[in-house]
């Protein structure tokens, strides 16, 4: 599935008119949330049904091209399901219990393939259901004209600080060519570097974006200064809003272009499975917009992945920068030690440089074999040799 994004020009009237139909959907949502916690075994479709009930009870919902509500039953169902999931797989801490969404600067109500039509030159869009918040000029819709309007299988209205937007998903698998490189890759994330790969290159945290941050951070200062419920803080919260909007777009664009490099460069990319949730809970926002950064990076890593057809393994995050990744033993050091100094054997390297090497053999060890054993019929017996010690499996000669 592929998305595209285009801003959506309109009079103040007709965004009203959009804001009518997010905070509608919004209440589909919840209700439906609602529902299922006053009757606990419904499914989907009782949810789906029950849409059909809110739009007789109530003549705003009916509005609501009726796909838009279906779609806002079935977000209410993927958060229900969510939980199920999390439940059914037992996994440690809080399961993400669904909740209701509250009115909020951003917000997005959803269209199937009505309640919405493309003018013959796709620049215009107008909606049709019962808000009738009608035509709207597009900016950025050059991606559009690629594709087939069957293609086109859902239409999100999104609203953001800066405006309102409308994104196009389209049924479309994205392959890309790529030859192989024969080369492989671990990385480190980290806070003195965006990330530093099992070779020992080092990618910087972007300059812009610290820049951004720093004036996210005094901004967020200022705000709180301010009274509540006052004009200026209101004037703040906008600010502060499209600033996070900035800082976001410059994230996401540093961490496409990245994740696109490193998977384009190599057949296989291992990097650690971080549990994110447990380190944003830290009050430092430094380090909370980092891990932000490097959630998205993983995303991009994974989906271009999938593009290019490079293996990409997330591996577990222990002992990543404890071990010596020249003799595999364990060197127990502090978070301030930058070096790895091994008393087994002498080597001595940067201490992300050895995690990263580290975690490209976790790696290569996890991905193992797949698909036809070429040595299948043979009985795989290897005379009188023993399976290796774990002192000597791996051993690298110590880079200079
Ligand atoms: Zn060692």
């Amino acid at each position: 599935m592929l998305v595209f994004e285009a801003k959506l020009e309109g009079t103040n009237e007709q965004y009203g008119k959009l804001d009518e139909a997010i905070r509608t959907a919004r209440f589909v949502r919840n209700s439906c949330l609602r529902h299922w916690m006053d009757n606990k075994d419904i499914d989907k479709y009782d949810l789906s049904a029950y849409c059909a009930v809110l739009a007789k009870e109530f003549e705003f919902a009916k509005n609501l091209n009726s796909q838009a509500r279906q779609a806002s039953a079935e977000r209410a169902w993927s958060a229900i399901s969510r939980f199920y999931d999390n439940c059914k797989k037992s996994k440690p801490g809080k399961k993400g219990y669904p909740r209701f969404k509250k009115e909020q600067t951003h917000g997005s109500v959803e269209y199937k393939t009505s309640g919405w039509k493309l003018s013959n030159d796709r620049r215009y869009i107008t909606f049709s259901d019962g808000f009738e918040a009608g035509t709207f000029k597009m900016w950025g819709t050059r991606d559009l004209h690629f594709y087939q309007l069957k293609q086109i299988k859902r239409v999100r209205v999104v609203r953001r600080a800066d405006g309102y937007y409308a994104q196009f998903c389209i049924d479309q698998e994205r392959i890309e060519k790529r030859e192989p490189t024969a080369h492989n890759v671990g990385i480190d994330v980290g806070l003195n570097y965006f990330y530093t790969d099992s070779d020992g290159n080092t990618v910087a945290n972007p300059r812009h974006l610290r820049k951004s941050e720093k004036s996210l951070k005094r901004l967020s200062r200022q705000m709180s200064k301010t009274k509540k419920g006052s004009k200026n803080r209101a004037k703040f919260r906008n600010k502060l809003a499209r600033k996070h909007l900035k800082v976001s777009r410059q994230r996401k664009d540093f961490a496409v272009k990245t994740a696109r490099c490193v998977v384009q460069s190599n057949d296989l990319v291992a990097y650690e499975d971080l549990k994110v949730r447990n380190m944003v809970r830290n009050r430092h926002l430094a380090k909370s917009i980092s891990d932000a950064a490097w959630t998205q990076f993983r995303q991009w890593i994974e989906y271009f992945g999938k593009v290019f057809g490079v293996v990409t393994v997330a591996v577990p995050p222990h002992y990543t920068s404890q071990n010596c990744s020249n003799c595999g033993e364990t060197v127990k050091k502090a978070l301030s030690t930058r070096t790895h100094t091994c008393q087994h054997c002498g080597h001595i390297q940067d201490r992300d440089y050895n995690a990263a090497r580290n975690i490209l053999e976790l790696g290569l060890r996890t991905v193992g074999h797949t698909g036809t054993n070429a040595s299948g019929d043979i009985d795989l017996y290897f005379g009188e040799e023993t399976p290796q010690s774990k002192s000597s499996r791996g051993k690298r000669k110590p880079k200079q």
